[in-house]
C-alpha cells in the first residue's frame, strides 16, 4: 500500500517518513537528463517545461484513437489501423525523385504479408532489422496492393504495450525541435511521480464537484483508457487553475477592502438632478441599474471597484459621466483616462458639451496638450478644487498630485496594464482611494468576467437606447465600388448622409494617417462624389477643427464625411445611413464593429458596406461573422475563434497569470463552480491561516510560478 498524505508535501515533525511519500523534490528534478532535449523544452511556448513537474502539467491537447487493432488482411484500402508485425526485410526503395527517400519493409503477421513504407526517414534503413516486432499505427493504401503507409511506429518485442501507436495516443504542444512523440515517451517515464503534486483541493470540494484526486487526474490526461477518462482528468486540472486564482483573486479583494478607505460622497443633489434634466435622452433601464449600482458604491467608505461592460453605442458615456458628476458635487475631483490620445479627445469633446453648460469645469492632459496649458491643467488638478479631468497615461505620472480624487473612470480598461490601473487608484489624498470605474466595450461573458475580472463587481448595459435600427450589412468586392457609389448618391439625393471608412493606416503611421484620409477625401470630390458636400476628419487634425468639422457633419451641412477609424467612437449623426469600410480585410472584428455603430442611429434604414477583396481565410471570415450578426457578444466569439482568448481578452493586461489547462472561453460552468468552491473555502477559513492554507499556498506557487507575485500584490 502507498501511503499518502492528504494535507500536504511534508508530514508533521517527527514524522517518519515512509519512502513512497509524495516528495515535492521529486518534480524539481530536471524534466530529461539529455542536454538538446532539455533546451528543446526549455524553449516551449507560453509555458517552458524545466523540470519533471512542468512535465506532468504539459498535457496533451488531444487524444488520436489508435484502439483500432487489426491484422494485415483485415485493412481496407483507405483505412487507417494499427497493426502489429514482424519485420522480414528492409530495403531503400528507388526512387526517381532526387529528394525523396522511401524505405521498405516487407512484414508478415498471422494473417499473412504486407508491405509497410516511410517517407523520407532513411536512419530506418540501418534501424529495422529482420525479426523485429513492430507496432505500426499507419494507412492501407487505397490504389496499391496491401501496401501501408506508416504514421507512427515503436518496438513491440516486450509485452509492455504501445504508447505510440495504441490506445488513446496523447497528442502534444510540441514544437520543431522536439516532437510529440518525445514528449510523449518523457511524459509516460515522469507519470509515476503524478502522486507528488500537491492536491489543493479540500476533500468536500472534490466530493461536491465530482472531482478526481490530482493524481488520477494527470494518469488520466496523459494515458486514458477513454475519450471520457481524458476529459474528467483535463476538468479537474482546469478546475485546480482557476479554483487558485479565484482564491487568490477573492483573497486580494479582501484584503483590499480591509485596508482601503475612500471618502464616501454625499447623496446625489442638485447638480446631479441638473445634469440627468440636461441629458437629450431618458435613461435606459440598464444605465439606470449601473447609475444606481454606482450611487450606492460610492456611498461607502470602501473604494468602489466596479466594471461597466457594455456593446458600442451602449451609452457607457452618460453614466460615466454621472459618476464623474458626483465627484464634483461632493466638491472633489474625477478623473477619466483613456489608452489613446483620440478616444481622450473624444471622451473631452462629449464631456464638454455635457458638462460645461452645468457649471462644471472641463480640463485636458494628454501628452499632445501645449505644454503651458498643461502645467496650468497639472497645477489647477494640484490645487484640489472640483473639477473634471481627461487624459491619456499623462494622468497617472508622478508629477500629477491629484488633491481631491473621488472618482476615476478607466475606459477600455483592457487596454491598459494592471500596473497603470493600479496606478491610478493610487493616486489618492493621503491614505484614501478613489472610487474606480472600469469601462469596457469588449463583450466578455459574465463568467469570464468573473474569472478574469474577478475582484470587480461588473454591471452591464445589456439594452440598447431606443431607437436604433439594424444595420443591413454586405461585403461586397472591390470590383463593385461603381455601384457602392451610385448607391451612395442616391441615398445622398434623399437626404440622407454617409460616412466612408479610409483603409487602415497603423497607428505609428500617424501622419500616413492624416494623408489618407485627406487624399481620399480630394479623389472622392474629383470622382464618385462630384458636386456633393465632403469632408475629412482624422486624429492627427487639432481638436478645434475636428470639432467644427464634426459639427458640419452634424447640422448635415457636411454630407459624407471621410475619416479613419476615428470616427469609431463620438460621432453619433442618426440621419447618416450608410457606411463604406473601404480595405475592410485589414481592419479587426472589434474594430469593425465599433465602426458599424455609427450608423443604424435613426429610424431610416441603414447599410454598412465592406469593400474587400480578402486574401486570407480569417480575414474572409472576419468578414462574414460581420455580414452574419450585429450581436457583439457573438463577434466576441468568433473572435475568440479567431485570435485566441489572450488577444482578445487581453488576458495578459489584465494580470492575470497564464492559463495552461483552463480555457476561458470553453470552461466557463467550471469557472463558475470554482469561484463558489473558492468564496467557500475563505468564508471557512478568511485569514487563509488553517492547515490547507499552506497546501493551497504551494499549489499556487506551482500552478503559477513566478506570476504567483501577481496575488501578492494587493
Ligand atoms: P458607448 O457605450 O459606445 O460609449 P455612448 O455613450 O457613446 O456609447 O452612447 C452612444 C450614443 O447613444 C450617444 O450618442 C448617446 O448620446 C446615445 N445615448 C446614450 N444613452 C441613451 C439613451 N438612454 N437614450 C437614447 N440615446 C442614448
Ligand atoms: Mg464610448
Amino acid at each position: 500500500m502507498t501511503i499518502r498524505f492528504a494535507g500536504g508535501p511534508e508530514p508533521a515533525e517527527g514524522f517518519p517518513v515512509p519512502t513512497s511519500a509524495p516528495a515535492v523534490s521529486h518534480l524539481d528534478a530536471p524534466a530529461t537528463d539529455r542536454r538538446a532535449l532539455g533546451q528543446a523544452l526549455a524553449a516551449l511556448r507560453p509555458r517552458p517545461v524545466l523540470t519533471v513537474g512542468d512535465l506532468l502539467d504539459h498535457t496533451p491537447f488531444r487524444h488520436e484513437d489508435y484502439r483500432s487493432e487489426r491484422t494485415l488482411a483485415e485493412i481496407g484500402p483507405g483505412e487507417e489501423a494499427t497493426i502489429v508485425c514482424t519485420v522480414e526485410r528492409v530495403r531503400v526503395r528507388p526512387t526517381r525523385r532526387r529528394n525523396l527517400v522511401i524505405i521498405e519493409a516487407a512484414v508478415r503477421d498471422e494473417s499473412g504479408p504486407a508491405v509497410v513504407i516511410w517517407f523520407n526517414q532513411r536512419y530506418l534503413a540501418k534501424q529495422l532489422r529482420p525479426g523485429m516486432r513492430l507496432s505500426i499505427r499507419g494507412e492501407r493504401r487505397p490504389t496499391i496492393d496491401a501496401e501501408i503507409v506508416a504514421k507512427s511506429y515503436e518496438r513491440a518485442d516486450d509485452d509492455s504495450g504501445g504508447i505510440h501507436t495504441a490506445g488513446l495516443v496523447p497528442v502534444y504542444p510540441a514544437s520543431e525541435k522536439v516532437s510529440s512523440r518525445q514528449i510523449r515517451a518523457l511524459a509516460g517515464e515522469v507519470l509515476r511521480h503524478a502522486g507528488d503534486q500537491v492536491d489543493p483541493l479540500p476533500a468536500a470540494t472534490k466530493a461536491r464537484r465530482r472531482l478526481p484526486l490530482r493524481r488520477d487526474a494527470l494518469t488520466a490526461a496523459h494515458r486514458p483508457d477513454t475519450q471520457d477518462e481524458a476529459a474528467a482528468g483535463m476538468s479537474r486540472l482546469a478546475f485546480d487553475e482557476l479554483y487558485l486564482l479565484q482564491l487568490g483573486m477573492l483573497e486580494r479583494r479582501a484584503r483590499f477592502e480591509e485596508m482601503a478607505r475612500a471618502h464616501p460622497l454625499p447623496p446625489p443633489g442638485e447638480l446631479t438632478a441638473r445634469y440627468l434634466d440636461a441629458l437629450p435622452f431618458e435613461l435606459t433601464g440598464a444605465q439606470a441599474r449601473a447609475v444606481a449600482a454606482i450611487d450606492a458604491d460610492v456611498a461607502g467608505d470602501r473604494p468602489m471597484r466596479r466594471l461597466l461592460q457594455g456593446d458600442v453605442g451602449s451609452g457607457k458615456t452618460a453614466v460615466a459621466a454621472h459618476a464623474l458628476v458626483r465627484a464634483v458635487e461632493s466638491g472633489g475631483q474625477g478623473a477619466l483616462m483613456a489608452p489613446t490620445e483620440t478616444l481622450a479627445t473624444q471622451h473631452l469633446i462629449g464631456l464638454t458639451d455635457l458638462l460645461v453648460p452645468l457649471g462644471v469645469r472641463v480640463v485636458a492632459l494628454m501628452q499632445g496638450t501645449p505644454a503651458a496649458e498643461r502645467r496650468a491643467a497639472v497645477a489647477e488638478v494640484g490645487g484640489g478644487g472640483p473639477l473634471v479631468v481627461v487624459g491619456t497615461h499623462a494622468l497617472i505620472q508622478e508629477q500629477v498630485a491629484f488633491g481631491t480624487l473621488r472618482v476615476a473612470v478607466v475606459d477600455e480598461q483592457h487596454r491598459f496594464g494592471v500596473e497603470q490601473r493600479r496606478a491610478l487608484e493610487e493616486k489618492s489624498d493621503g491614505e484614501f482611494s478613489p472610487h474606480v470605474l472600469h469601462m469596457t466595450a469588449t463583450p466578455i461573458p459574465r463568467t469570464l468576467a468573473l474569472t478574469v475580472y474577478g475582484d470587480l463587481d461588473v454591471s452591464v448595459l445589456d439594452e440598447m437606447p431606443p431607437g436604433r435600427t439594424p444595420v443591413v450589412t454586405r461585403v461586397l468586392p472591390l470590383a463593385r465600388r461603381d455601384e457602392v457609389f451610385a448607391r451612395m448618391r442616391r441615398l445622398l439625393d434623399e437626404g440622407r448622409q454617409a460616412y466612408v471608412v479610409c483603409p487602415l493606416v497603423s497607428e505609428s503611421e500617424s501622419d500616413r494617417e492624416a494623408a489618407a484620409a485627406e487624399s481620399e477625401a480630394a479623389r472622392l470630390r474629383d470622382a464618385e462624389l462630384r458636386g456633393y458636400a465632403v469632408a475629412h476628419l482624422h486624429g492627427q487634425m487639432p481638436v478645434s477643427e475636428r470639432r467644427s468639422v464634426m459639427d458640419g457633419f452634424r447640422r448635415g451641412s457636411t454630407q459624407v464625411l471621410v475619416a479613419t477609424t476615428v470616427i469609431e467612437v463620438g460621432v453619433d449623426v442618426a440621419n447618416a445611413t450608410l457606411m463604406v469600410i473601404e480595405g475592410a480585410d485589414l481592419f479587426g472584428l472589434a474594430q469593425l464593429h465599433q465602426l458599424r455603430g455609427r450608423v443604424g442611429r435613426g429610424a431610416h434604414e441603414s447599410f454598412c458596406i465592406l469593400l474587400a477583396d480578402p486574401a486570407t481565410d480569417e480575414a474572409r471570415r472576419r468578414l462574414d461573422a460581420m455580414a452574419s450578426t450585429s450581436d457583439g457578444f457573438e463577434l466576441a466569439e468568433v473572435d475568440l475563434d479567431l485570435r485566441g482568448e489572450g488577444t482578445v481578452l487581453a488576458v495578459k493586461q489584465s494580470g492575470i497569470p497564464e492559463l495552461r489547462h483552463a480555457r476561458l472561453t470553453r470552461h466557463r460552468a467550471l469557472a463558475a463552480a470554482a469561484r463558489e468552491e473558492a468564496a467557500e473555502q475563505l468564508a471557512a477559513d478568511p485569514g487563509m491561516t488553517g492547515p490547507t492554507a499552506a497546501v493551497i499556498a504551494a499549489a499556487t506557487r506551482r500552478t503559477f510560478g513566478d506570476d504567483v507575485d501577481w496575488l501578492a500584490q494587493a
